[in-house]
This record gives C-alpha cells, sequence and structure tokens, in this order.
C-alpha cells in the first residue's frame, strides 16, 4: 500500500509534470530532480522517526516536538543522524524534562552527568561521551567524537576538555531550581552523614528515590530517563542518538547503557535501529540494542525481536532485591525498535508510551508490554 506522502508527492510531481510543456526551459530537469528526491522516492522505505515518549512532549518553547522536528528535516533530505540530533537537543535543552541535558537529574553529589552515543547507519561510523559535565546538549559532543576522532567513547574529564576544544560552551553547573531542589530533598531523604554499608546506602537511596516517585515529586518515566530517537528516510538510510542524565542521584562516575554502543543504541543500516530507556544495568548485562539488531537481521519482526531481549532481561534478573511481589522485575526497561524498512514498535517491561511521527504526523502510541501490572506491584 503506498503511503500518504508517496501518494501525495505522486500526485504533486504527476501534476507538475503534466504543465511542463507551459513551463520555462530547465523547468523539467526540475521537476525530474523532485521526482527523484529521497523523501518522495517510489519504493524505497516509509520515511519515519521514532522516539522515547519525551520525543512528543517538550518543545522547549518552541512549536515541535523532538520527532515532528527530526521527521520535518529528514523528509526535507537533510542528514538523518543530523535530523534526529537536533530534534533530541529541544529535549536536552528543555529545563522541563529533567530526564536529559540540561535540568537533568544530578547524581548523589549533585552533579548532572550526561552520557550520550550516536551512530550513523551509512557511514557506519559511531561517537559517545559518558559523565559529561557542563554541556547542555551532550548528544552534538557524542557526534563530535564520531566526526573528528578515530574513538567511539569518551568520558569524564577528557569529554569536557574535548567538548571545550571544539568549541562547546561548558557550564559550571547544568542543575535548574527544580532539578536542585529534588536533590536536596533526596539528600535529606537519604541521610548522607551515616554513610552506611554500600549495599544499605543504596538500598536507602532507591527506596527514598521510589517514595518521591510515588509522591510525584518526580516523574516515574523520569527516575529513569532518557530519550533515544531513531529514523530512516526515503533512501534507507538508519540513523539513531541516546542521550541522558542517567539515573537520579547516581554514585559520581557512574556510567549506564545510554552511551554504550549495543546497549543503549545500536544501528546497522541494512537491518535497522534499536536503542533504550529504563534500568540501564538490566540492559548492559546483555547489550540488548545490539541483540535487537541481531535478531531483526535473522528474519525477526521489531516488536518480536524487542520482546525476546525484555524476556533475556528477565531471564537474568534474579537478585531478590530487583524483583517485585510477583517475582517480576521491579523496574522498567523500553526498547524502541525500527527496521530498515520503516517498521517499528515500542516494547516495554510494563505499560508505557513512545513517540512516532511519519506521514500522518508526530503521535504517542501504547508500547507493547511484557507483563500487565506496574513494575512495583
Ligand atoms: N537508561 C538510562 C541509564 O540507565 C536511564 C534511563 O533511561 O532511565 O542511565
Amino acid at each position: 500500500m503506498s503511503s500518504p506522502i508517496g501518494r501525495r508527492s505522486f500526485l504533486k510531481t504527476g501534476l507538475a509534470a503534466g504543465a511542463v510543456a507551459a513551463l520555462p526551459a530547465g523547468t523539467e530537469r526540475a521537476v525530474q530532480a523532485a521526482a527523484q528526491a529521497p523523501a518522495i522516492r517510489k519504493g524505497g522505505p516509509r520515511p519515519v522517526v521514532i522516539a522515547s515518549a519525551n520525543g512528543h512532549r517538550f518543545k522547549n518553547g518552541g512549536t515541535l516536538t523532538c520527532v515532528a522536528q527530526a521527521f520535518d528535516l529528514m523528509v526535507k533530505d537533510t542528514d538523518v543522524l543530523h535530523a534526529l540530533i537536533t530534534g533530541v537537543n529541544i529535549v536536552e535543552l528543555d529545563p522541563e524534562d529533567d530526564s536529559v541535558g540540561y535540568g537533568g537529574l544530578p547524581n548523589a553529589e549533585g552533579v548532572v552527568q550526561l552520557d550520550s552515543c550516536c551512530m550513523h547507519g551509512p557511514r557506519k561510523r559511531a561517537g559517545g561521551v559518558a559523565c559529561l559535565e557542563g554541556v547542555r546538549t551532550p548528544s552534538k559532543v557524542a557526534r563530535a567524537v564520531m566526526q573528528h576522532t578515530d574513538h567511539h567513547l569518551l568520558v569524564g574529564q577528557g569529554a569536557q576538555d574535548f567538548a571545550r576544544r571544539m568549541g562547546f560552551t561548558v557550564e559550571v553547573d547544568l542543575n535548574t531550581e527544580h532539578s536542585r531542589k529534588l536533590w536536596l530533598e533526596w539528600k535529606r531523604r537519604v541521610d548522607p552523614e551515616h554513610w552506611l554499608d554500600p549495599d544499605k546506602r543504596a538500598d536507602a537511596g532507591f527506596r527514598a528515590g521510589m517514595e518521591m516517585v510515588r509522591e510525584g515529586l518526580i516523574d516515574s518515566e523520569h527516575y529513569y530517563g532518557t530519550i533515544n530517537c531513531n529514523g530512516v528516510n526515503a533512501k534507507g538510510e538508519v540513523c539513531g542518538v541516546t542521550t541522558t542524565s542517567g539515573l537520579a542521584w547516581k554514585i559520581p562516575g557512574r556510567v549506564g547503557d545510554s552511551p554504550i554502543l549495543g546497549a543503549g543504541l545500536y544501528v546497522d543500516n541494512a537491518v535497522g535501529a534499536a536503542g533504550s530507556t529504563g534500568r540501564g544495568e538490566a540492559n548492559l548485562y546483555g547489550l540488548s540494542s545490539f541483540l535487537i539488531v541481531e535478531l531483526m537481521r535473522r528474519g525477526m519482526k521489531p516488536k518480536d525481536a524487542g520482546m525476546e531481549a525484555l524476556r533475556r532481561i528477565q531471564a537474568a534478573t534474579v537478585e531478590k532485591r530487583l524483583l517485585n511481589a510477583r517475582g517480576l522485575p521491579n523496574f522498567g526497561v523500553s526498547f524502541y525498535v525500527l527496521g530498515a524498512d520503516g517498521e517499528h514498535a515500542g516494547v516495554s517491561m510494563y505499560a508505557s508510551t513512545y513517540a512516532v511521527c511519519d506521514e500522518q504526523g508526530p503521535r504517542i502510541l501504547p508500547t507493547e508490554a511484557l507483563f500487565p501490572g506496574k513494575a512495583g506491584e
């Protein structure tokens, strides 16, 4: 079935072609060029951008959400990765999303440390940063690592020095009033003076965080919280980007799945892309995004490949502290899976949502959940 974009474009180019004889010289070439424009080429994949649900929630004072902005640029034949990064920049810069970029929830010492990675399918290049302080848009620094170095991952001070040398503005503090207030509240609840043994301290920290989620102080999606955004254009070029402030109140230096290629994101131009949000430690154990792309390579549909990765996470979750009363994982993990043909799925451990933008416009769709109910039940 041809997509509405295909039909619209066909009508447009068909009409234009009919009028060519009456038009000035050179117009015919322009009409042909338009007909061959990647955004409207016949037979290619249906262009689509998908993202975690915050990809269609925040606008940073503008008019477009991440997926709408990325789709808009992508169909104008902008490089797919450039389009996706421009999209996630909206969320990174929006102080209201406290899971990504500026105003992301800080680590246990109150410092915002950001992680990101990106992959360019056609160019087979990738870059990432972890524990980056002071730069609001870690996804752009990840792209600079990809573009300007032979390496895939820069961390901590090295990542910041690199960013400064590449001309990024480095700020002393990326907290907003909101993120600082929540951190202070968490500190107060955990009572840092006792410095309990590591297990008890981790438990106390986790309990205090969950309590704050239950009380509605922190959006349940933002205790863990990230944006992953993947897209394919009509030429079949697939790219992806993931960017996060990571786990709220993490031990300084903690890196989750988001900037790790194969975990927070994986792209293979011939197959598709997968990325994640949720408990990074669970994803890292099985490099789920790589797994999902490999399963698709072997013929699985995006949804089935994503569900299989969730089942593997469940199988690897055996510690009591990570299980709920039903004996199931007491945390959320979601994957955003995009085939190179444009087929996509959002899958999650428990009910959630994801963002999509295609020729029908930007919208939120439910994910396919592995288990009913909620993580904490
Ligand atoms: N996956 C991220 C991490 O573990 C956080 C999240 O997506 O919620 O750092």
